[in-house]
């Protein structure tokens, strides 16, 4: 998706530091950061929201989630906690249409979030 803005960063369209890659996802930091460790993990196909995955994505969406949990292990956060997130359309705060999930660790998290 050309006007896609993670599509362009998987593109080295527009810069990140990557932090992950495999056959099927990247990983990046935020670029605006809410913890010490901010980072997002994204599939390298296009599929905008989580409204929009078919049975076929069970595993690349169970990938996703095992590379968030291995980035937060690499760092030493599976010990004290960390919060993974995907936000899903307008109210909850999705601003880039091409899934993505929120690994966030190194602080003490709250619930509920806001
Ligand atoms: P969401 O609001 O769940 O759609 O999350 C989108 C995330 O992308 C936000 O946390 C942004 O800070 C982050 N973001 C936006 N532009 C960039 C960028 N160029 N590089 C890295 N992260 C970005
Ligand atoms: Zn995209």
């Amino acid at each position: 998706m050309s006007s896609c803005l993670f599509c362009k960063i998987l593109a080295g369209e527009i810069s990140a530091t990557r932090v992950y890659e495999d056959e099927r996802l990247i990983a990046f930091n935020d670029i605006n950061p809410q913890a010490p460790m901010h980072v997002l993990v994204v599939p390298k196909q296009h599929i905008a929201t989580l409204n929009d995955l078919a049975g076929d994505d069970d595993d690349l969406v169970g990938a996703m989630v095992r590379a968030a949990a291995k980035i937060a292990r690499d760092r030493g956060h599976d010990g004290p906690g960390y919060r993974t997130v995907f936000n899903c359309n307008a109210q909850a705060g999705q601003t880039v249409f091409h899934i993505h999930l929120h690994v966030l660790g190194g602080r003490v998290m709250t619930w509920p979030p806001g």
